[in-house]
């Protein structure tokens, strides 16, 4: 008799959001997204995600969970880095205070690298060998995949494009440097430097004429250095639309020497907001 699949949780853990799903027989069968109680910080988030694995599990309990984080998380350990946004979870277990409880495997990796996976297995990016998954939100973020693995480097800390600085004279990052590609770029840049929301924002050829050119030049460097195949763009500010992609492409052929013709194929995230989710099942997935 062949045995009946298990259920896959996953989960997405963002500075501002947290999301959960259930994957059945390699298909989103549920999904809700709550705001993060960011006073709360890690002891509040672990004992949610308590109560909601109790809440969510059906009749049998899922076979595992995938677990995407937004900070870096050292993946050899399975424990988290820091959380830039989000007090408390320096150094934190993370996997194993779930498996505790919720009595099932758990496995964790960066939320932009597990993006890069679930929109290299199921999104835009299938179907290619190399990708670069950019997340274009509240921060920027990257996960690298290359011949079909995530690249991680040696200590967890692959795919860090947000703080490549582009402007040594440029405003204080989060990370302490100046000018990074995440204090020009990011939803939490832009909305402080203008008080206008990043959404409105991009609908605006005239703010988009000043900021393209250094979304495409923070691009560019990651083109330069991995050449993929493809990139995918994720997070909120890539619902901009078309529009934003057909100038960003053609800014980024007007950067890039002829005499190093790297590609320039970008598209955007085609999971929306669950790409997250979908790399968490894949991690996980039998
Ligand atoms: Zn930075």
């Amino acid at each position: 008799m062949l045995r009946k699949p298990k259920d896959i949780l996953a989960i997405d853990i963002g500075g501002a959001k947290h999301s959960l799903a259930l994957f059945h027989d390699g298909r989103l069968t549920r999904r809700e997204t709550w705001p993060t109680d960011v006073e709360g910080g890690r002891p509040w988030m672990v004992d949610r995600l308590r109560t909601l694995g109790r809440e969510w599990r059906q009749a049998e309990p899922p076979a595992a969970c995938g677990i995407g984080f937004g900070g870096p998380v050292d993946f050899a350990a399975q424990r988290v880095g820091c959380s830039m946004h989000v007090g408390g979870w320096e150094d934190f277990p993370l996997s194993a205070a779930l498996e505790e409880a919720l009595g099932i495997p758990c496995r964790m990796d960066n939320d932009a690298n597990l993006g890069a996976l679930g929109e290299y297995t199921a999104g835009a990016g299938r179907g290619c060998r190399s990708l670069l998954y950019m997340t274009l939100s509240t921060g920027i973020g990257a996960g690298i995949l290359m011949d079909g693995r995530i690249l991680r480097g040696a200590d967890s800390l692959a795919g860090e494009l947000g703080h490549i600085s582009l402007d040594p004279e440029g405003p204080v990052c989060s990370c302490g440097s100046r000018g990074c590609f995440e204090a020009l770029c990011s939803g939490r840049a832009i909305e402080q430097r203008t008080g206008r929301p990043p959404a409105e924002l991009l609908q605006d050829p005239a703010f988009r004429a000043g900021y393209i050119p250094t979304l495409a030049r923070g691009l560019r460097a990651a083109l330069l250095l991995l050449n993929p195949q493809r990139v995918v763009i994720g997070g909120g500010l890539s619902k901009a639309g078309e529009t934003l992609f057909a100038e960003l492409r053609a800014e980024l052929c007007r950067q890039i020497p002829g005499s190093l013709p790297v590609r320039v194929d970008i598209q955007p995230a085609a999971l929306g907001d669950d790409s997250v989710l979908w790399g968490a099942f894949a991690l996980v997935a039998p």
